[in-house]
Protein backbone atom coordinates (compact mmCIF):
# COMPACT_ATOMS: atom_id res chain seq x y z
CA UNK A 1 0.00 0.00 0.00
CA UNK A 2 2.70 2.14 0.91
CA UNK A 3 4.50 2.14 -2.58
CA UNK A 4 3.78 5.15 -4.64
CA UNK A 5 3.00 4.59 -8.49
CA UNK A 6 4.67 6.23 -11.21
CA UNK A 7 3.35 7.70 -14.48
CA UNK A 8 3.08 4.32 -15.95
CA UNK A 9 1.55 2.63 -13.23
CA UNK A 10 4.82 1.09 -12.21
CA UNK A 11 6.56 1.24 -8.75
CA UNK A 12 9.39 3.82 -8.29
CA UNK A 13 11.47 4.95 -5.66
CA UNK A 14 10.81 8.06 -3.56
CA UNK A 15 13.81 8.66 -1.50
CA UNK A 16 12.58 8.43 2.22
CA UNK A 17 10.09 5.92 1.14
CA UNK A 18 11.63 3.09 2.68
CA UNK A 19 11.98 4.66 5.54
CA UNK A 20 8.79 5.28 6.28
CA UNK A 21 7.43 2.16 5.12
CA UNK A 22 10.10 0.13 6.78
CA UNK A 23 9.40 2.62 10.08
CA UNK A 24 5.78 1.18 9.91
CA UNK A 25 6.68 -2.44 9.46
CA UNK A 26 8.70 -2.23 12.82
CA UNK A 27 12.01 -1.73 11.43
CA UNK A 28 13.49 -3.01 14.51
CA UNK A 29 12.67 -6.55 14.12
CA UNK A 30 13.12 -6.63 10.15
CA UNK A 31 16.20 -5.38 10.88
CA UNK A 32 17.27 -7.91 13.34
CA UNK A 33 16.03 -11.02 11.31
CA UNK A 34 18.24 -9.25 8.33
CA UNK A 35 20.87 -9.97 9.94
CA UNK A 36 20.31 -13.13 10.79
CA UNK A 37 18.82 -14.16 7.72
CA UNK A 38 22.02 -12.84 5.27
CA UNK A 39 20.08 -9.83 3.95
CA UNK A 40 22.40 -7.80 4.80
CA UNK A 41 26.06 -7.71 2.12
CA UNK A 42 28.94 -5.14 1.60
CA UNK A 43 29.94 -3.35 -1.74
CA UNK A 44 33.43 -2.21 -1.62
CA UNK A 45 34.27 1.41 -3.18
CA UNK A 46 38.18 1.90 -4.03
CA UNK A 47 39.67 4.81 -2.30
CA UNK A 48 42.32 6.05 -4.72
CA UNK A 49 45.92 7.93 -4.71
CA UNK A 50 44.68 11.16 -6.80
CA UNK A 51 47.94 11.40 -9.07
CA UNK A 52 47.79 7.68 -10.66
CA UNK A 53 44.81 6.20 -9.48
CA UNK A 54 46.03 3.51 -7.84
CA UNK A 55 43.19 2.00 -5.39
CA UNK A 56 45.42 1.76 -1.77
CA UNK A 57 42.10 0.93 0.20
CA UNK A 58 38.29 0.35 -0.02
CA UNK A 59 35.34 1.74 2.29
CA UNK A 60 32.63 -1.21 2.77
CA UNK A 61 29.17 0.10 2.13
CA UNK A 62 26.15 -2.16 4.01
CA UNK A 63 23.71 -2.81 1.96
CA UNK A 64 20.52 -4.48 2.56
CA UNK A 65 18.35 -6.92 0.12
CA UNK A 66 15.17 -6.68 1.05
CA UNK A 67 12.85 -9.44 0.11
CA UNK A 68 10.02 -6.62 -0.82
CA UNK A 69 11.54 -3.36 -1.48
CA UNK A 70 14.64 -4.78 -3.00
CA UNK A 71 18.14 -3.61 -2.67
CA UNK A 72 18.18 -0.73 0.41
CA UNK A 73 20.45 1.67 0.69
CA UNK A 74 22.03 2.66 4.01
CA UNK A 75 20.59 6.40 4.25
CA UNK A 76 17.43 4.69 4.48
CA UNK A 77 18.16 2.28 7.63
CA UNK A 78 21.46 3.51 9.62
CA UNK A 79 19.80 6.53 10.97
CA UNK A 80 16.76 4.01 12.59
CA UNK A 81 19.53 1.73 13.40
CA UNK A 82 21.03 4.00 15.56
CA UNK A 83 18.11 5.29 17.17
CA UNK A 84 17.10 1.71 18.09
CA UNK A 85 20.83 0.78 18.88
CA UNK A 86 20.44 -1.96 16.55
CA UNK A 87 23.50 -0.18 14.94
CA UNK A 88 25.04 -2.29 17.50
CA UNK A 89 24.96 -5.74 15.76
CA UNK A 90 24.92 -4.59 12.62
CA UNK A 91 28.05 -3.29 12.92
CA UNK A 92 29.88 -5.73 14.22
CA UNK A 93 28.57 -7.88 11.45
CA UNK A 94 29.54 -5.18 9.04
CA UNK A 95 33.08 -5.25 11.05
CA UNK A 96 33.81 -8.60 10.81
CA UNK A 97 32.46 -9.38 6.81
CA UNK A 98 34.83 -6.74 6.21
CA UNK A 99 38.06 -7.97 8.07
CA UNK A 100 36.82 -11.31 6.42
CA UNK A 101 36.75 -9.97 3.35
CA UNK A 102 40.13 -7.90 3.35
CA UNK A 103 42.25 -11.02 4.98
CA UNK A 104 40.54 -13.02 1.38
CA UNK A 105 41.92 -9.88 -0.81
CA UNK A 106 45.50 -10.27 0.95
CA UNK A 107 45.87 -14.21 0.54
CA UNK A 108 44.06 -14.17 -3.06
CA UNK A 109 45.37 -11.42 -4.83
CA UNK A 110 48.84 -10.77 -3.35
CA UNK A 111 50.00 -7.59 -4.17
CA UNK A 112 47.07 -6.96 -6.17
CA UNK A 113 44.90 -6.33 -3.06
CA UNK A 114 44.04 -2.75 -1.42
CA UNK A 115 45.81 -2.23 1.18
CA UNK A 116 43.11 -1.60 3.65
CA UNK A 117 39.14 -1.87 4.18
CA UNK A 118 37.95 1.17 6.00
CA UNK A 119 34.58 0.66 8.50
CA UNK A 120 32.18 3.18 8.60
CA UNK A 121 31.69 3.31 12.55
CA UNK A 122 28.49 4.56 14.16
CA UNK A 123 28.53 6.75 17.46
CA UNK A 124 26.67 4.06 19.63
CA UNK A 125 29.13 1.23 18.69
CA UNK A 126 31.74 3.61 20.01
CA UNK A 127 30.19 4.06 23.45
CA UNK A 128 29.44 0.26 23.33
CA UNK A 129 31.25 -1.38 26.12
CA UNK A 130 34.56 -3.34 25.24
CA UNK A 131 34.42 -1.75 21.33
CA UNK A 132 37.83 -1.97 21.00
CA UNK A 133 38.43 -5.33 22.33
CA UNK A 134 35.64 -6.32 19.68
CA UNK A 135 37.64 -4.74 17.25
CA UNK A 136 40.70 -6.45 17.47
CA UNK A 137 38.82 -9.93 18.23
CA UNK A 138 37.70 -9.73 14.66
CA UNK A 139 40.90 -9.05 13.13
CA UNK A 140 42.65 -12.20 15.16
CA UNK A 141 39.41 -14.44 14.00
CA UNK A 142 40.25 -13.73 10.87
CA UNK A 143 44.03 -13.07 10.90
CA UNK A 144 43.96 -9.81 9.62
CA UNK A 145 46.94 -7.74 10.98
CA UNK A 146 45.50 -4.15 12.35
CA UNK A 147 47.13 -1.34 9.94
CA UNK A 148 44.76 -3.23 7.06
CA UNK A 149 41.57 -1.67 8.73
CA UNK A 150 40.63 1.56 8.91
CA UNK A 151 37.19 3.15 10.82
CA UNK A 152 35.42 5.91 9.82
CA UNK A 153 33.74 8.20 12.46
CA UNK A 154 32.04 10.59 12.30
CA UNK A 155 32.55 14.04 14.45
CA UNK A 156 29.73 13.97 16.10
CA UNK A 157 30.46 10.14 16.79
CA UNK A 158 33.54 11.21 19.35
CA UNK A 159 30.79 12.47 22.08
CA UNK A 160 33.10 12.11 24.85
CA UNK A 161 36.34 10.94 26.40
CA UNK A 162 35.43 7.35 26.53
CA UNK A 163 34.92 7.80 23.10
CA UNK A 164 37.91 9.01 22.53
CA UNK A 165 39.80 6.61 24.66
CA UNK A 166 38.24 3.76 22.79
CA UNK A 167 39.83 5.41 19.49
CA UNK A 168 43.15 5.77 21.13
CA UNK A 169 43.19 1.86 22.66
CA UNK A 170 42.77 1.08 18.83
CA UNK A 171 44.77 3.52 17.49
CA UNK A 172 47.87 1.92 19.68
CA UNK A 173 47.10 -1.61 18.43
CA UNK A 174 47.71 0.01 14.91
CA UNK A 175 44.27 0.43 13.62
CA UNK A 176 43.84 3.32 11.54
CA UNK A 177 41.17 6.35 12.39
CA UNK A 178 39.55 8.31 9.55
CA UNK A 179 37.55 11.25 10.65
CA UNK A 180 34.24 10.99 8.12
CA UNK A 181 32.22 13.89 6.52
CA UNK A 182 35.04 15.95 7.60
CA UNK A 183 33.57 19.39 7.52
CA UNK A 184 30.03 19.25 8.26
CA UNK A 185 29.94 18.97 11.75
CA UNK A 186 30.43 21.98 14.65
CA UNK A 187 33.13 20.20 16.54
CA UNK A 188 35.75 19.55 13.76
CA UNK A 189 38.74 21.51 15.06
CA UNK A 190 38.77 21.41 18.93
CA UNK A 191 38.37 17.37 17.98
CA UNK A 192 41.78 17.39 15.85
CA UNK A 193 43.71 18.45 19.12
CA UNK A 194 42.09 15.31 21.22
CA UNK A 195 41.07 12.54 18.82
CA UNK A 196 43.74 10.05 17.69
CA UNK A 197 42.92 10.83 14.13
CA UNK A 198 45.43 10.31 11.11
CA UNK A 199 43.06 10.57 8.25
CA UNK A 200 40.25 13.60 7.24
CA UNK A 201 37.45 12.33 4.24
CA UNK A 202 36.92 15.78 2.88
CA UNK A 203 32.65 15.76 2.91
CA UNK A 204 31.50 15.36 -0.94
CA UNK A 205 29.42 18.83 0.20
CA UNK A 206 32.72 20.75 -0.41
CA UNK A 207 33.36 18.73 -3.66
CA UNK A 208 30.54 18.70 -5.72
CA UNK A 209 30.89 22.54 -6.99
CA UNK A 210 34.45 22.67 -5.99
CA UNK A 211 35.69 23.94 -9.58
CA UNK A 212 32.65 26.75 -9.93
CA UNK A 213 31.67 27.75 -6.62
CA UNK A 214 34.53 29.97 -5.06
CA UNK A 215 33.76 29.19 -0.85
CA UNK A 216 33.42 25.55 -1.78
CA UNK A 217 37.37 25.84 -2.70
CA UNK A 218 37.91 27.89 0.16
CA UNK A 219 36.44 25.52 2.28
CA UNK A 220 38.97 22.10 0.59
CA UNK A 221 41.77 24.94 0.52
CA UNK A 222 41.72 25.23 4.42
CA UNK A 223 41.12 21.99 5.15
CA UNK A 224 44.20 20.64 3.26
CA UNK A 225 46.00 23.14 4.88
CA UNK A 226 45.44 22.12 8.41
CA UNK A 227 45.82 18.58 7.20
CA UNK A 228 49.18 19.23 6.28
CA UNK A 229 50.55 21.49 8.94
CA UNK A 230 49.05 18.90 11.35
CA UNK A 231 50.17 15.93 9.19
CA UNK A 232 47.19 14.29 8.85
CA UNK A 233 46.17 12.44 5.31
CA UNK A 234 43.72 13.62 3.64
CA UNK A 235 40.77 11.74 1.30
CA UNK A 236 38.20 13.53 -0.83
CA UNK A 237 34.59 12.13 -1.02
CA UNK A 238 32.23 12.02 -3.91
CA UNK A 239 34.31 12.95 -6.85
CA UNK A 240 32.33 12.45 -9.81
CA UNK A 241 34.13 14.66 -12.74
CA UNK A 242 37.83 14.67 -14.07
CA UNK A 243 37.89 18.30 -13.41
CA UNK A 244 37.12 18.02 -9.60
CA UNK A 245 39.98 15.73 -9.38
CA UNK A 246 42.11 17.78 -10.81
CA UNK A 247 41.57 20.83 -8.85
CA UNK A 248 41.76 18.35 -5.65
CA UNK A 249 45.05 17.33 -6.69
CA UNK A 250 46.30 21.09 -7.25
CA UNK A 251 45.08 21.75 -3.63
CA UNK A 252 47.23 18.76 -2.42
CA UNK A 253 44.79 16.51 -2.24
CA UNK A 254 46.50 12.71 -1.46
CA UNK A 255 43.51 10.53 -2.16
CA UNK A 256 40.03 10.47 -3.26
CA UNK A 257 37.16 8.59 -3.96
CA UNK A 258 34.01 9.17 -6.21
CA UNK A 259 31.90 7.63 -9.03
CA UNK A 260 35.00 8.91 -11.43
CA UNK A 261 37.30 6.24 -10.02
CA UNK A 262 34.47 3.86 -8.99
CA UNK A 263 30.85 2.76 -7.75
CA UNK A 264 30.76 0.64 -4.96
CA UNK A 265 31.49 -3.00 -6.36
CA UNK A 266 30.57 -6.55 -4.69
CA UNK A 267 33.61 -7.92 -3.82
CA UNK A 268 34.34 -10.20 -7.08
CA UNK A 269 34.45 -7.15 -9.22
CA UNK A 270 36.68 -5.12 -6.79
CA UNK A 271 39.16 -8.20 -7.01
CA UNK A 272 38.85 -8.18 -10.59
CA UNK A 273 39.45 -4.39 -10.71
CA UNK A 274 42.47 -4.70 -9.10
CA UNK A 275 44.39 -7.54 -10.95
CA UNK A 276 43.68 -5.44 -13.89
CA UNK A 277 44.95 -2.19 -11.79
CA UNK A 278 48.38 -2.07 -13.58
CA UNK A 279 47.04 -0.76 -16.91
CA UNK A 280 44.58 1.26 -15.26
CA UNK A 281 47.63 3.19 -13.23
CA UNK A 282 49.04 3.32 -16.09
CA UNK A 283 46.29 4.99 -18.08
CA UNK A 284 45.86 7.65 -15.27
CA UNK A 285 48.86 8.94 -15.00
CA UNK A 286 48.91 10.14 -18.47
CA UNK A 287 46.07 12.65 -17.37
CA UNK A 288 47.85 13.59 -14.69
CA UNK A 289 47.87 17.55 -14.06
P1 LIG B 1 29.82 7.78 3.83
O1 LIG B 1 30.54 6.96 4.83
O2 LIG B 1 30.19 9.21 3.72
O3 LIG B 1 30.01 7.00 2.45
C1 LIG B 1 30.11 7.62 1.21
C2 LIG B 1 28.79 7.59 0.48
O4 LIG B 1 28.91 8.36 -0.71
C3 LIG B 1 28.35 6.19 0.02
O5 LIG B 1 26.93 6.17 0.00
C4 LIG B 1 28.89 6.16 -1.41
O6 LIG B 1 28.23 5.21 -2.22
C5 LIG B 1 28.59 7.57 -1.84
N1 LIG B 1 29.45 8.01 -2.93
C6 LIG B 1 30.70 7.61 -3.24
N2 LIG B 1 31.17 8.26 -4.31
C7 LIG B 1 30.20 9.11 -4.71
C8 LIG B 1 30.10 10.07 -5.78
O7 LIG B 1 31.01 10.27 -6.58
N3 LIG B 1 28.93 10.77 -5.86
C9 LIG B 1 27.91 10.57 -4.99
N4 LIG B 1 26.80 11.29 -5.17
N5 LIG B 1 27.97 9.68 -3.97
C10 LIG B 1 29.10 8.96 -3.83
P2 LIG B 1 26.10 4.98 0.63
O8 LIG B 1 26.76 3.66 0.35
O9 LIG B 1 24.69 5.16 0.24
O10 LIG B 1 26.27 5.24 2.19
C11 LIG B 1 25.70 6.38 2.79
C12 LIG B 1 26.14 6.51 4.22
O11 LIG B 1 25.63 5.43 5.01
C13 LIG B 1 27.64 6.47 4.43
O12 LIG B 1 28.21 7.71 4.10
C14 LIG B 1 27.71 6.12 5.89
O13 LIG B 1 27.53 7.27 6.68
C15 LIG B 1 26.52 5.21 6.07
N6 LIG B 1 26.97 3.81 6.06
C16 LIG B 1 27.22 2.99 5.02
N7 LIG B 1 27.61 1.76 5.44
C17 LIG B 1 27.63 1.83 6.80
C18 LIG B 1 27.95 0.87 7.84
O14 LIG B 1 28.35 -0.28 7.59
N8 LIG B 1 27.83 1.32 9.13
C19 LIG B 1 27.43 2.59 9.43
N9 LIG B 1 27.35 2.93 10.74
N10 LIG B 1 27.12 3.50 8.49
C20 LIG B 1 27.22 3.11 7.19
MG1 LIG C 1 32.41 6.65 5.31
MG1 LIG D 1 32.02 9.89 4.12
MG1 LIG E 1 29.99 11.77 3.28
Amino acid sequence: AAKERGKGGHFVYVPGMTTRIVAHAELGARLRDAIDAGQLFLEYQPIVRLDDGHTVGTEALVRWRHPELGIVPPGEFIPAAEQTGLVVPLGRWVLREACAQQARWLAGLGPAAPSYVSVNVAGRQLTEADFSADVLGALADVGLPARHLMIEVTETAVVDAAAIAVLEALRDADVRIALDDFGTAASSLGLLLTCPVATLKLDRSFVDEITTVARQEAVATAVIRMAQALVLSTVAEGIETEAQARMLRHLGYTYGQGYLYSRPLPPEALAARSLAAPALAGLAVQHTS
